[in-house]
């Protein structure tokens, strides 16, 4: 609270402008990212693009704790319709099948005959499944395989992504979900802490099933969009 000379009294919301910079952060880093891609083909010598392979990853690194940032702070910058469950599989399938090609993992998608409507926010749903694709990715390494099935079960839609990858231990299983948790070296164990509270804000549900040495599947449950029904929206506290 700042009182002015004339008397007048008003309120800064420090965690507001805080949120407001940081998102601002964003774009830069955005370039950057961009820039680092186009640069990285090209680059012959194999120190070199090691190092700008290093520095894309501390990009995203600095990108996930941004994400968490504004998840904590923001009041509401949550923008639900509805969305269609198969069509987002979809584009997220399209968005990763180069990466697949290039890493050498066979990508699979396999849809459900309904076409589920959910009531979400698309990018923080875009983003929860780039999460999982991500780690699906990083665990199966080449000669993987990956498949992100939709499916419906009476007024619930789900999504699962599978993977035939290293598979998770009990220590790992129970601390996955805990910021900041990771096994990896450049890790920053943000992805699932982040994709299970945006899943949980949108009244639905993010659950793991693995097996040791074998395969992994994430699956995320969300309550079916009905049209006339006022859903109750949940929105993160400010600061
Ligand atoms: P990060 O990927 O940065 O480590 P995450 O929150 O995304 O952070 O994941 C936390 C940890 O969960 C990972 O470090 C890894 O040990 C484990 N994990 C997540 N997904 C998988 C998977 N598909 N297969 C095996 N382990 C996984
Ligand atoms: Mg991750």
């Amino acid at each position: 609270k700042i009182k002015t000379a004339i008397g007048d009294e008003y309120t800064i919301d420090f965690s507001k402008q805080a949120a407001g910079i940081v998102h601002e952060i964003r774009n830069p880093l955005t370039a950057v990212k961009g820039f680092l891609q186009l640069l990285i083909p090209d680059l012959t010598d194999i120190n070199k693009k090691q190092y700008a392979t290093i520095a894309l990853e501390e990009l995203d690194r600095a990108n996930d704790l941004i994400q968490q940032f504004l998840l904590e702070s923001r009041p509401s910058t949550c923008m639900k319709k509805s969305v269609s469950v198969n069509q987002l599989v979809k584009q997220m399938e399209l968005m990763y099948t180069s990466e697949a090609i290039l890493q050498n993992i066979s990508l699979e998608v396999a849809l459900s005959t309904e076409e589920p409507l959910v009531y979400v926010d698309e990018n923080q749903l875009k983003q929860v499944i780039t999460n999982l694709l991500k780690n699906a990715f990083e665990a199966v390494g080449s000669k993987g395989m990956v498949c992100i099935s939709t499916n419906v079960v009476g007024n619930v839609a789900f999504i699962s992504i599978s993977d035939n990858g290293s598979g998770i231990d009990n220590p790992t299983l129970e601390s996955l979900f805990t910021p900041f948790y990771t096994t990896k070296p450049s890790g920053t164990g943000l992805g699932l802490s982040i994709s299970k509270k945006i899943i949980e804000d949108h009244n639905g549900k993010m659950t793991v099933c693995s097996t040791l040495g074998k395969e992994t599947t994430f699956q995320l449950e969300l309550p079916l969009y009905e049209e006339n029904n006022t859903q109750t929206v949940k929105y993160n506290a400010p600061l």
